[in-house]
């Protein structure tokens, strides 16, 4: 029988059958390694009660891992002239469903509405294109959906910046705010070897999960991602300075501001580098209702 898509020698005899040339435009790195892709499944712990959203199916690899577990998939699938090859490739499951879409403009509550049956876990697994993982997360995070759990792979250096805590040379916005949406965690690292072609950098498999509940919540998602940003603008000074850049540097300004760090206990020395995500949560509630 043939060797499953993700082997190294199916994989090349796909790439050369079709003529196929990866497109470095759309971040197409294709993984060929037979053992990661099992365990980027594992990590999903996706079961054949699971339906499972992928972004970025490429020739069927992850794809074909992911049928073998899940009830159904929906991968989406930029690239028009991937769809003949994941139409041979994907041939023998059933269960399977390419949408030609840009998944930045898809509207994914209405397609897991259309395409999935109510009452079953909606996971999501992917090897992200990587020059959009942040607008993707983002855009998963956001779209109202009750994802189980979201296994995707991205860049190490990413990785390292989503799972960052206070201090760490990495923890910038980006872990704030993802950590703000969700539990996040490395599951394992993947050398860029494993790749057809090879990327000039390393992966590694993050997992998000529904976020544990916190003990205060910003008075509006899109002020503390604001917040956060403007405190991170200039990370070696202090925090002092980032509040003069983000409200002004005016007497009366700067006394407020003063005023709002004493009453929320926070040093102006501080460096931004140094707030967790709960002393964000309660700057951006103290600002706000300073009027500021
Ligand atoms: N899943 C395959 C694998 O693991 O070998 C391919 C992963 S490759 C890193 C990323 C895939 O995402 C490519 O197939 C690429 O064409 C697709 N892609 C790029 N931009 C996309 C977008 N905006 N929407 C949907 N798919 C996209």
């Amino acid at each position: 029988s043939v060797p499953e898509i993700g082997s190294p020698a199916r994989t090349k005899a796909i790439l050369s059958r079709y003529h196929l040339v990866a497109k470095k435009s759309l971040g197409q790195n294709f993984l060929s390694d037979l053992n990661i892709l099992r365990n980027i499944v594992a990590a999903g712990d996706v079961t054949d009660h699971d339906d499972v959203i992928e972004i970025g199916p490429g020739i069927g690899a992850l794809t074909e891992q992911i049928a073998k577990q899940a009830r159904k998939v929906v991968a989406f699938e930029i690239d028009e002239n991937l769809l003949p090859v994941l139409d041979e490739t994907l041939m023998d499951y059933d269960n399977v469903k390419i949408i030609n879409q840009d998944i930045l403009k898809a509207n994914l509550p209405e397609v897991i509405k259309d395409e999935f049956e109510p009452g079953h876990p909606v996971k999501l697994v992917a090897n992200l294109p990587y020059y959009i993982t942040t607008p993707i997360l983002m855009g998963v995070l956001q779209s109202g959906v009750d994802f189980a759990s979201i296994v995707v792979m991205m860049q190490s250096e990413v990785a390292d910046r989503l799972v960052a805590t206070p201090g760490q040379k990495a923890y910038g916005s980006l872990s704030v705010v993802m950590q703000y949406r969700a539990n996040v965690a490395v599951a394992f690292e993947v050398p860029r070897t494993a790749f057809i072609p090879q990327p000039n950098v390393d992966s590694a498999i993050v997992r998000l999960t529904p976020r544990d509940p916190l003990p205060i919540k910003p008075y509006e998602d899109q002020a503390l991602f604001k917040f956060v940003k403007g405190c991170f603008a200039h990370r070696r000074k202090t925090l002092w300075n980032n509040l003069q850049g983000i409200f002004g540097k005016q007497p009366e300004v700067r006394e407020r501001i003063e005023s709002v760090l004493k009453e929320v206990g926070i040093s102006q020395q501080l460096r931004p580098e140094r707030l967790t995500l709960i002393n964000f949560i309660e700057l951006t509630n103290a600002f706000h209702n300073e009027g500021l």
